[in-house]
C-alpha cells in the first residue's frame, strides 16, 4: 500500500460519474511517465519485501483466540511518536485493509544479495511492534488467514451487532474489523454497489466423515432488503460461503519488488516470473480454513480474487442473484459494456514483451482491452508505445477506479500520478509492473525505477522462512537479470492460467503436476511434479537458476548444497533457507497447510465434521505463536522444519 491519498472519498454514484475522466487522464500521466523514464539506463538491482501481520488476543484461561481490532493506535504511533525508532531500525509501517493488520517493510530498499539482513530487518520490524502490543496482552502473528474469520465472537469487539454494516452488508464481518481510514470501507462498499450484489466466494470444503452437505452458516436477515436475501441463493452445497471484501483483503501475504536496470529487463523480468507466480502460490500454501471450515484447498488466493470481483453480472456472463432487484443486470453502468472473464485481482493476463524470446502467440487466453486506451497509447505525441506494453496498459485500463477523492479529480498530469495509480493499484495480479514517477528522469538516481513485484506468495509464521522465501525469489531474479540474453522462460499464459487453479488444490505440492518448461533455452512445455520442477537437471529451478548464479557469484563450484560447509554465516544460513524450499518442494517437509491441517484434524476437540471449534482455534493459535517464536517444547518445530534445520535455528 503506498500512501493513502487523503481526502473525501466519493461514493458509487457521484464517483462513477469521474470514470473516464480519471481512465483519461491516468494514461496522459503514464504517458508523461514513460516520456520522463524510458531512458534511465543502469539502475541497481534495489529490492524490498512487505509483510502483513494479524493483531490477535489470546485468552488462555477463556481458552480463546480472536482479532485485536481495537489497537489500530499502534499503528497511528508507528507513523508519529515512533518514527525516529522506526528510521533508526529501517523499519516502515503501512495501513491494511483490516484494523487488524499492520504491513511492515524495510524503509529503505536492500541492495543486491543480503542474506541474513533480510531476517534480521524482519526481526526488528516484529521487534518494535512487539514491544508496543506487550503491554496490552496482544500477539503479532504473520498468520496467512485467521481460520475463525467470520465465526460468532471471532474478535474483541463486544458491540458489533448492536447496529448495521452498512458497507460490506455482510452476514459475517462487522464493517468494525475494516481500517478507519475511509478509504476502505468506500472501497468496500463501491466494489459491492457497482457489482450490484454482495461479492460471493464459495471455497471447496473439506469432505469429513460427518461434514454437513452445505454451508450451515448462510441464513436470512432482514436488515438490507436485497443483500440479506442472497446467501441462500448464492452459496453452494458442498462449500464455505463468503460474502464479503475483509474475508479476502483481511488475509495476509508476502511480497517482493524488485528494480530493473531499464524499462526493457523490467518487461523481461516480468515476463520471466509469470509462471513463477503459481507454482510460488503452491509452494507457500498456508491457508486450509476458512470461516470455522476446514477448506478443500490451501490457499487464500481465489477468496481474494472474489472479494474485490466488483464485475457486473453481465460482465461475469451470468443472471443478477435477484433479477427483481438487479434487473438491468448491471448493462446500464456504461454504454459499451463488455464480457470480462476475470476479476481484477487475478493472474497475469499478458506478457509485456519487448525483448527476442517473445512471441506474441503467448499471449493466448482471451483477454479484453480498452480499444480507445489501446489507440491512444501507440498514437501520441508525448511518448507513443509499442502495441505489447499498449496492450498490457489498455487491458488495466478496462477497469472502473473504484474510490475517487473529491478534492483529488483535478491533476496536474505532468506531475501527479493518482489518476493513474487508481487504475494500477486496483488491478491486483500475481504481478506488478511498477513505472516510475514523471520525476525519475535518467539523471534522477534518487527516484525509483522500473520495477517488478511479485505477490502471489502466501506469509509464514517465521521470519526465518519469509526470508527464506524473499531470498531465494531474490537469486532467481538476478539470475535472470544476469542471464537475460539465454533465459526463456515464455510459456504459454493459457498454461500458467491452468497451473494457477491447479495451485489451489489440496496438497498440490504433493500430488499435482504443473505446465513448466522443459529447458530454459527452448521452446516446449510438459506437466512436471513439483520435485521436477525444483530439480530436474534440465528445467529445475535448484539447477538453472540458483545453482547457475551461485557459480556465478562465487559461492559454490556447482552446487548450492555446497553451502552447508561454508564458514560464512550468511552462506550457511542461505544453506537452510534453500533446504526448506527443497524439502518442501520434494514433500520431505509438509507446507504450513499441511501442518495446520494435521493439527487440526488430529485435535482432541475436532468431531469429523470440519468444523474448528473455537478450542481448535485457540489451540491452533497458540501453536502458531510457539512457531513464531522458534519455540520447540512439545517437538513441534522439529515436525515442522526436520531435525537439521531446527538444530541450525538453535
Ligand atoms: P506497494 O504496497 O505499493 O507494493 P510498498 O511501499 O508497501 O509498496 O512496498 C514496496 C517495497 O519495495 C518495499 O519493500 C520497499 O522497500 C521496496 N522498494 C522501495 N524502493 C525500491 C526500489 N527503488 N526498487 C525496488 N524496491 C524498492
Ligand atoms: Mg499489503
Ligand atoms: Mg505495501
Ligand atoms: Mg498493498
Ligand atoms: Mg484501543
Ligand atoms: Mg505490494
Amino acid at each position: 500500500m503506498g500512501l493513502l491519498s487523503l481526502g473525501t472519498p466519493l461514493e458509487w454514484p457521484e464517483s462513477r460519474q469521474y470514470n473516464d475522466h480519471v481512465r483519461k487522464n491516468g494514461i496522459e500521466q503514464l504517458l508523461y511517465i514513460f516520456l520522463a523514464a524510458n531512458g534511465r539506463k543502469n539502475d541497481p538491482l534495489l529490492w524490498g519485501d512487505e509483510i502483513e501481520y494479524m493483531m490477535c488476543k489470546i485468552d488462555d484461561a477463556g481458552r480463546n483466540a480472536v482479532l485485536a481490532v481495537d489497537d489500530d493506535d499502534v499503528l497511528c504511533a508507528l507513523n508519529t511518536e515512533d518514527v525516529g525508532v522506526c528510521q533508526a531500525h529501517n523499519t516502515s509501517f503501512h495501513p491494511e485493509y483490516g484494523r487488524y493488520m499492520i504491513e511492515a517493510t524495510p524503509a529503505r530498499p536492500y541492495t543486491g544479495f543480503m542474506s541474513n539482513y533480510v531476517e534480521e530487518n524482519m526481526g526488528e520490524r516484529r521487534a518494535i511492534v512487539d514491544s508496543k502490543l506487550e503491554k496490552r496482552g496482544v500477539e503479532l502473528l504473520s498468520l496467512a488467514v485467521f481460520p475463525r474469520m467470520g465465526c460468532p465472537g471471532f474478535t474483541d469487539l463486544s458491540e458489533s451487532w448492536d447496529h448495521h454494516n452498512s458497507a460490506s452488508r455482510s452476514l459475517y464481518l462487522p464493517d468494525e474489523i475494516i481500517n478507519r481510514h475511509a478509504r476502505f470501507p468506500t472501497l468496500t462498499a463501491n466494489i459491492r454497489t457497482r457489482r450490484g450484489e454482495k461479492v460471493c466466494m464459495n471455497v471447496p470444503m473439506y469432505k469429513d466423515k460427518r461434514t454437513p452437505d452445505h454451508d450451515d452458516t448462510v441464513f436470512v436477515r432482514d436488515w438490507f432488503t436485497i443483500e440479506d436475501k442472497e446467501g441462500p441463493l448464492a452459496s453452494k452445497p458442498g462449500h464455505i460461503y463468503m460474502d464479503s471484501m475483509g474475508f479476502g483483503m483481511g488475509c495476509s501475504c508476502l511480497q517482493l519488488t524488485f528494480q530493473a536496470p531499464t524499462v526493457d529487463k523490467a518487461r523481461y523480468l516480468y515476463d520471466s516470473l509469470v509462471n513463477f507466480a503459481p507454482i510460488f502460490l503452491a509452494a507457500t500454501a498456508a491457508s486450509p480454513a476458512f470461516k470455522g471450515w476446514l477448506a478443500d484447498q490451501d490457499v487464500r488466493w481465489n477468496v481474494i480474487s472474489g472479494a474485490v470481483d466488483d464485475r457486473t453480472p453481465y460482465e461475469r456472463s451470468t443472471e443478477p442473484l435477484l433479477p427483481e432487484y438487479n434487473n438491468g443486470n448491471g448493462k446500464s453502468l456504461n454504454e459499451h459494456p463488455m464480457r470480462i472473464p476475470k476479476s481484477r485481482y487475478s493472474a497475469v493476463d499478458l506478457y509485456l514483451g519487448g525483448n527476442s524470446f517473445f512471441d506474441r502467440e503467448f499471449n493466448d487466453t482471451d483477454v479484453p482491452v480498452n480499444q480507445e486506451v489501446l489507440e491512444r497509447l501507440q498514437s501520441n505525441d508525448i511518448f507513443p508505445m509499442d502495441f505489447d506494453l499498449a496492450r498490457h496498459f489498455s487491458h488495466l485500463f478496462i477497469r472502473d477506479p473504484l474510490v475517487v477523492f473529491q478534492e483529488r479529480v483535478d491533476q496536474d498530469n505532468k506531475h501527479s500520478t493518482d489518476h493513474f495509480e487508481n487504475i494500477q493499484s486496483t488491478n491486483w495480479q500475481t504481478l506488478r509492473f511498477k513505472p516510475p514517477t514523471q520525476e525519475a528522469t535518467p539523471e534522477n538516481k534518487k527516484c525509483p525505477g522500473w520495477r517488478v513485484e511479485f505477490r502471489p506468495m502466501e506469509i509464514h509464521l517465521t521470519d526465518f522462512e519469509n526470508a527464506a522465501y524473499a531470498n531465494f525469489i531474490y537469486l532467481v531474479v538476478e539470475c535472470l537479470l544476469t542471464f537475460s540474453d539465454d533465459i526463456n522462460a515464455y510459456v504459454p499464459m493459457s498454461e500458467v492460467w491452468k497451473n494457477m487453479e491447479i495451485a489451489h488444490r489440496r496438497d498440490a505440492v504433493l500430488d499435482e503436476e504443473f505446465y513448466w518448461k522443459i529447458g530454459f533455452n527452448k521452446e516446449g512445455t510438459r506437466k512436471l511434479s513439483f520435485t521436477e520442477i525444483f530439480h530436474h537437471p534440465e528445467s529445475g529451478i535448484f539447477p538453472q537458476f540458483i545453482d547457475r548464479i551461485l557459480v556465478h557469484k562465487g559461492f559454490v563450484s556447482s552446487s548450492w548444497t555446497e553451502l552447508k560447509n561454508s564458514r560464512q554465516s550468511a552462506h550457511l544460513r542461505l544453506y537452510y533457507y534453500l533446504k526448506l524450499i527443497s524439502d518442501r518442494a520434494t514433500g520431505a517437509l509438509p507446507t504450513t497447510a499441511r501442518f495446520l491441517r494435521d493439527f487440526i484434524l488430529n485435535h482432541p476437540d475436532y468431531k469429523e465434521d470440519s468444523r474448528l471449534t473455537s478450542v481448535i482455534n485457540y489451540d491452533m493459535l497458540k501453536l502458531a505463536s510457539r512457531l513464531t517464536h522458534l519455540d520447540d517444547t512439545n517437538g513441534e518445530l522439529t515436525r515442522f522444519f526436520g531435525e537439521e534445520i531446527v538444530q541450525f535455528l538453535r
